[in-house]
């Protein structure tokens, strides 16, 4: 393929790239943004393919059916409660490529490089394998929370700060002398320990952040991940491996800023972790009687409702009761209800999870309201159904100021007629904070599966 051929086609795949991101930002054209996505990925892998760079086509072959067999089984495979989990590793394996692309490039002889040159293609090196290692470690760190096979909680180490600050100032020195030490080939060591505190700040960055500041992380990884493969580019002089991460990288700071700001949260704040657990005090214990219902109150409740307000949570992902959930929706608005839905930015475990799964239901996205829509309209709606959600409607993170969840915006459905709150127990969210909204006097506790109840109460409805 002529060299000007292999530019046309990664300018049509940057295109494709940048109408897929631009898809993906609503809901209505987001299924076309993904296919805009795959056909410039497609073009982008025959692209570099054919670019005539490739020295081995079998070695090429088997990675791609290798890979592609790894995705796609892993595509197949997950839950749509799994899907944050699986981005995160996803986001462990593009550090990991940067960093084994960096060393791939260190050790490789056959393009001696002189002056300038040499200098620029070394600082590319070290800060690709620097962002890689964070990403990786970091991202591996993300998989076990959001998989429990970690607690979730911060873990704050007495004088994170300083520790933080040393690790930064070792890297700086430790690349300085990774530049002076490359003419008489003991590089390596300056690079291999630098190697070694980036996976240690990854790893100590997402240890520290807890509560419910994680969705920030998520954002802030996916930006790294697209950081590092900018890096891979520039590294392997690929313009359109640079681009791409780029456009990932920013999109991923931008989604970054809009998860802080939906948590009222400071990001660098965040980054340092432990926000919001070192306020001092304890969070308040919730005390009060629980109201329980059943399914055939919870459905006369709905009848004698005008309008109806729905906040889907991570139970209705556990419970996977969207569908049931459009059911009663449609069964609903067939007797003359005014019924939405309610979505707080961070529902569900990763950024947009509650969209996706009232899409994949086929809910009309004309009835999904975001939370600054409907936070002043409360005083109108007759019920609320709050379907396995927790954090996102806590009143505590309004008015204990010791909560680790203080000053999060929350959907204030207390402020409307009855609240009813479908879960399995009493048990915490994610924050792992009590919440005061249960014991309420217009709250109902509608105990069980998500999905086993709205199936109960559809019946009810039906009958
Ligand atoms: P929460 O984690 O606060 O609460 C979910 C609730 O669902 C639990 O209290 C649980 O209670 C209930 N539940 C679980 N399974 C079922 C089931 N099968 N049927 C019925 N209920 C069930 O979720 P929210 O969506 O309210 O808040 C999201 C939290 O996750 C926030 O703290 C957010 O910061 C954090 N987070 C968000 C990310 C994002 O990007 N969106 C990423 C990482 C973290 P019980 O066990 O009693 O049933």
């Amino acid at each position: 393929m002529s060299h000007s051929l292999v530019t046309m086609s990664y300018i049509i795949a940057t295109i494709l790239f940048i109408l897929s991101l631009s898809g993906l930002s609503k809901q209505e054209t987001a299924r076309k943004g993904n296919y805009y996505g795959m056909l410039g990925m497609a073009i982008a892998i025959a692209a570099t393919a054919l670019s005539g760079y490739v020295t081995s086509y079998e070695v090429l072959l088997g990675a791609l059916v290798i890979g592609g067999a790894i995705g796609a089984r892993a595509a197949i495979k997950v839950e749509m409660t799994q899907m944050p989990e699986l981005v995160a590793i996803m986001h462990s394996l593009v550090g990991m490529a940067a960093v084994l692309v960096g060393y791939a490039n260190f050790l490789d002889a056959s393009h001696p490089l002189i002056g300038v040159e040499k200098t620029i293609h070394e600082v590319e090196i070290y800060i690709g394998i620097l962002i890689g290692a964070v990403t990786f470690s970091g991202s591996v760190i993300a998989f076990c929370k959001l998989s429990e096979k970690i607690s979730g909680k911060p873990l704050l180490l007495p004088g994170r700060h300083w520790f933080n600050l040393i690790l930064l100032i070792a890297t700086v020195v430790l690349g300085g002398m990774f530049l002076q030490q490359s003419e008489n080939g003991s590089a390596i060591v300056p690079l291999a320990i630098m190697t070694g505190i980036a996976l240690i700040f990854g790893i100590h960055m997402v240890m520290a952040i807890g509560g419910a500041d994680m969705p920030v992380v998520v954002s802030m990884l996916n930006s790294y991940s697209g950081w590092a493969a900018a890096a891979t580019g520039f590294m392997l002089s690929n313009d359109l491996l640079i681009v791409t991460g780029a456009l990932v990288g920013s999109s991923g700071a931008i989604l970054s800023y809009i998860m802080c700001r939906a948590m009222n949260r400071n990001f660098i704040s965040v980054i340092a972790g432990g926000f919001g657990s070192t306020a001092g005090g304890e969070a308040a214990v919730i005390e009060g009687e629980v109201q329980p219902i059943d399914a055939d109150e919870t459905a006369q409740l709905l009848l004698e409702a005008k309008n109806i307000m729905i906040i889907p949570g991570y139970g209705m992902a556990v419970a996977q009761a969207q569908h049931t959930v459009n059911e009663i929706t449609k069964l609903l608005k067939e007797k003359g209800k005014k019924v939405g839905f309610g979505i707080h930015p961070v529902a569900g475990r990763m950024p947009g999870h509650m969209n996706v799964l009232l899409a994949e239901a086929k809910v009309p996205y004309d009835i999904v309201y975001e939370m600054d829509e409907i936070n002043e309209d409360w005083a109108h709606v007759d019920v609320s159904i709050v379907i396995g959600a927790n954090d996102i409607v806590n009143p505590s993170a309004l008015d204990d100021p010791n909560s680790p969840i203080a000053g999060m915006p929350v959907l204030e459905c207390w402020k409307g007629g009855t609240t009813i709150v479908l879960k399995r127990s009493m048990a915490s969210g994610y924050a792992g904070v009590g919440n005061p909204l249960f014991v309420l006097e217009n709250t109902r506790m509608l105990f069980g599966d998500a999905n086993a109840t709205m199936q109960a109460v559809l019946k009810a409805l039906k009958g």
